[in-house]
């Protein structure tokens, strides 16, 4: 194969968060694709909403694909010819398109105030942020003087203003969207950072994707991107849109951490292997053949093709993840298990960190596990007297399952997951509800432990890890909202 027609591909995430299933799913469509075909798979960090991104998330994403062996031949600290590969180091490249596109008359300089714009929202009827393209008709001259007197402006990319956007999609054929619905994008913020849209279409043309496989819930964004394409006169990727994964609902609804863990940290922490949940993914929407559920990525990249994928919304369901699973641990060699246990939990350095908060309340050393059990066990027994507890006599069951589910939200806003983090927010958050420390603290200690003597509160939480500490508030929350009439 020359060099041009090689299939290169990329995974583009935003580091704002925990690594998410949902990018290791597409990542692995990707990379299934481009083995296949011997290309290059690309890792991006599209890092430029600078309020959000964040850097511990940028690298949790690069370990939580290199444990699912999802490695990247071009990307950031890699390297490669096309970088830097995260977005945060490429303001220049960006600007400097915008302002071909100013040139080539596809852009222009809008200088509405975020105020007059907020009020054209508001008054939106159908189009996009309803922006009315006031600024289009502003003379090159005159906006030239404008910004030359020093007046902050966005670049805004002209869209067309009748007919329909056309593009193919590999796996939905063409997909249509009347030109009145989109209005003319901001390619370029006042501050010089560009949007998603341009930079995303920028590094895809100077990166050479050939093929931008990404998420469903791209699919509005696609006709923007098609329009750059064509401002910039650059030939279009093929569009290939995944399927959006699903909670195990009446309603399919996109998969949420409501529903299920979403982190990729958490299916690590509880125990998943990789090779399995890599092969749960791929069931997302792959069919093997031959009813075969069980397969290694190097047999997917032997039988693959996007024929092979279907639309029907995958149901992320973790029942099914747990029996594949079962099916990978059966087949393990004892020692690799020995080890693989090991190495979750049950290894010195972690016991390490319980001992000083259970010393004082051993007397012998079989109470270790006694005082610790909550720590390794996957999920707890709340039918107990202690678990009874979860509610407080002087709360209602409806309200504990709020608090609970409150909490493990506010966990992801956390600035840093510490031990004085996680005190401050439980007090504010009592506080807020002018609850008493008791009302809260007891039922949490109960979740968390399933029992009323633990080891310190917050110390405990923070030794469970940010990702079981989390399910495990869900996992109260469903517990008090399914049986509420246990508690009373
Ligand atoms: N940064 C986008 C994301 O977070 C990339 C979408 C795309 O693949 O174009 O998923």
């Amino acid at each position: 194969m020359t060099e041009s027609t090689q299939v290169r591909t990329r995974i583009a995430p935003s580091p704002t968060g925990d690594p998410h299933v949902g990018t290791a799913y597409i990542a692995l469509f990707n990379y299934v694709f481009t083995k296949k075909n011997r290309g290059k798979f690309i890792l991006r960090i599209e890092d430029t909403d600078r309020t959000r991104a964040r850097h511990d998330s940028e690298k949790a994403i690069m370990e939580s694909l290199q444990w699912l062996g999802l490695n990247w031949d071009e990307g950031p600290e890699k390297g490669g010819p096309y970088g830097p590969y995260r977005q945060s180091e490429r303001k220049e490249i960006y600007q400097e398109h915008a302002i071909k596109l100013l040139e080539k008359g596809e852009a222009y300089r809008c200088f509405c105030t975020p105020e007059r714009l907020a009020e054209l929202r508001k008054h939106n009827k159908g189009r996009g942020t309803g922006y009315d393209g006031k600024c289009r008709n502003i003379s090159p001259e005159e906006s030239q003087k404008k910004a030359d007197a020093g007046e902050a402006f966005t670049l805004r990319l002209k869209m067309e203003t009748q007919g329909e956007s056309v593009f193919t999609d590999e796996l939905r054929g063409q997909v249509t969207r009347p030109y009145s619905e989109l209005d003319d994008q901001i390619i370029l913020k006042s501050d010089g950072y560009p949007t998603y849209h341009l930079a995303n279409v920028v590094d895809d043309h100077l990166m050479k994707i050939t093929h931008v496989i990404r998420a469903e819930e791209w699919i509005p964004s696609t006709p923007k991107h098609v329009r750059l394409y064509e401002a910039f006169g650059w030939q279009q990727p093929k569009w290939i849109h995944m399927p959006l994964l699903r909670n195990k609902d009446k309603n399919k609804t996109k998969i949420s951490k409501r529903k299920n863990p979403v982190s990729l940290i958490y299916y690590k922490e509880a125990g998943f292997l990789a090779p399995a949940l890599v092969n749960f993914l791929a069931l997302m929407g792959f069919n093997y053949g031959e009813d075969i559920e069980k397969f290694t990525v190097p047999e997917m990249v032997e039988k693959f093709s996007f024929e092979k994928v279907s639309l029907g919304g995958p149901v992320f369901d973790v029942d099914k993840l747990k029996w594949l699973n079962g099916l990978y641990i059966r087949e393990m060699d004892e020692e690799k298990l020995l080890d693989s246990i090991q190495e979750i939990w049950l290894n010195r350095e972690y016991f390490k960190q319980l001992i000083p908060h259970v010393q004082k309340r051993m007397n012998n050393l079989n109470d270790f596990i006694d005082k610790t059990h909550f720590f390794f066990t996957s999920s707890l027994d709340y039918k107990t007297k202690d678990g009874k507890r979860l509610v407080p006599k002087s709360r209602d069951p409806k309200e504990m399952v709020k608090l609970f589910n409150e909490i493990a939200g506010k966990i992801d806003g956390l600035e840093s997951f510490s031990i004085a983090n996680l005190e401050q927010m439980l007090r504010t958050l009592t506080e807020e509800k002018e609850w008493k420390i008791k009302e809260v603290f007891m039922p949490v200690r109960i979740a968390i432990s399933g029992q009323k003597a633990s080891p310190p509160l917050f110390e405990s939480m923070h030794l469970l890890g940010k990702e079981r500490l989390r399910a495990r508030l869900r996992e109260a929350a469903n517990f008090v909202e399914k049986r509420p009439t246990y508690f009373r």
